[in-house]
């Protein structure tokens, strides 16, 4: 496998296209001035690909996002939220949860979200359902595919639904049965995959065995989840390593947070290696429940920006999700988490549609 850090070594152009001056200031403290010539993108991707051609986009931002924003969101906003992602050519929009008010009061429209959405032809709309009654009222509301949600981390299964992992994967294996008996397609998340809030480091051997059960079980789809953001490319790499030998890379995506910044590096390294489906949230919807302030999941519209440049088609309008990004921030009264967003929002002025 080539690795970026072999390429980042192999890679000559990058020292030979800056200039670095170091300056004496006043008080004596040196400083540098680096000036950049311009060099050819194209030209550089070239030393450290190759990349999938085609990458597809999983948009969490009405379920995972709208999960974690502290603000109830009106159910009319919620299904525009979703039919106006559903028109920039994302072929996936995580619909909602059927999960109990009670755990989660955000989803408690799921029922009217899935009705008063456009199944738009050709967008699946995954909804989370965590055991089989969650399924059953998912499959009266019209879904055609579903989301479990399974842990790498003991303690943070537990604490946050309140099973064993164990217990958890035998919930998960009648949903599994019961959506293959009504061909509902099935999409399996890991998380704490690099890392739980409660434990700590988490072994790449556990997430690769909870990983392929959930692929044993039928899900066509294993998102590896880094739910607290705290991982780096370097733990990125080994995770995915271990996984890759269980599943088909075909068969995996990745789900990043950006807690500590790292959340694009950590996609880069994973299309390196040779992942194709990246899931990510409009204006980077969603906080971090696990560190008070931090970003949540990656900003669509930023895993975007880095792909244009690298030459990946993931055939979704950039300019349609930017207007999306600033249009839900006004309603939810903030700024988007985006980084691209406030930077062209700022460029060209644009305005809220
Ligand atoms: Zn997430």
């Amino acid at each position: 496998m080539y690795s970026i850090f072999n390429a980042c070594k192999k890679s000559r152009l990058l020292n030979s296209n800056l200039l670095i001056n170091k300056n004496i200031n006043n008080n004596s403290r040196s400083f540098i001035t680096v000036v950049t010539n311009p060099i050819t993108l194209k030209q550089d991707v070239k030393t450290f690909g190759p990349f999938p051609e085609y990458v597809k986009i999983v948009e969490v931002g009405p379920r995972d996002g709208l999960q974690n924003e502290k603000q109830i969101v009106p159910t009319n906003v919620k299904i525009d939220l979703i039919n106006r992602l559903a028109g920039t050519g994302l072929s996936v929009v995580e619909a909602t949860s059927f999960v109990s008010p009670k755990w989660v009061p955000q989803m408690a429209d799921c029922k009217e979200v899935m009705a008063g959405i456009k199944h738009v032809p050709g967008v699946s709309y995954p909804t989370l359902t965590p055991n089989l009654q969650g399924f059953k009222s998912a499959l009266e509301s019209g879904a055609k595919e579903i989301a479990l949600f399974a842990a790498a981390s003991e303690s943070f299964s537990k604490k946050n639904i309140n099973v064993t992992i164990e217990e958890s994967l035998a919930r998960y294996k009648d949903v599994c049965d019961a959506a293959k008996e009504n061909d509902i397609k099935i999409r399996g998340y890991v998380s704490c995959v690099l890392g739980c809030p409660y434990e700590g480091r988490i072994s790449v051997e556990k997430v690769a065995e909870v990983s392929r059960k959930l692929y044993e079980f039928g899900c066509y789809e294993i998102s590896l989840g880094d739910t607290i953001g705290i991982g780096t490319p370097g733990a990125t790499f080994k995770m995915l390593s271990a996984v890759s030998k269980e599943i088909p890379l075909a068969n995996l995506a990745v789900h990043f947070h950006d807690t500590y910044g790292q959340a694009l590096a950590n996609i880069l390294t994973a299309l390196q290696f040779g992942v194709s489906t990246v899931d990510s949230s409009v204006a980077g919807l969603g906080g971090c429940p696990y560190a008070v302030g931090a970003s949540g999941n990656v900003a669509t519209e930023d895993v975007l920006y880095m792909m244009k440049d690298l030459g990946i088609d993931c055939k979704v309008n950039l300019d349609k999700v930017l207007d999306i990004s600033l249009w839900i921030s006004d309603i939810l009264g903030k700024t988007p988490s985006s980084k691209v967003s406030l930077a062209l929002s700022h460029k060209n002025q644009r305005t809220c549609k």
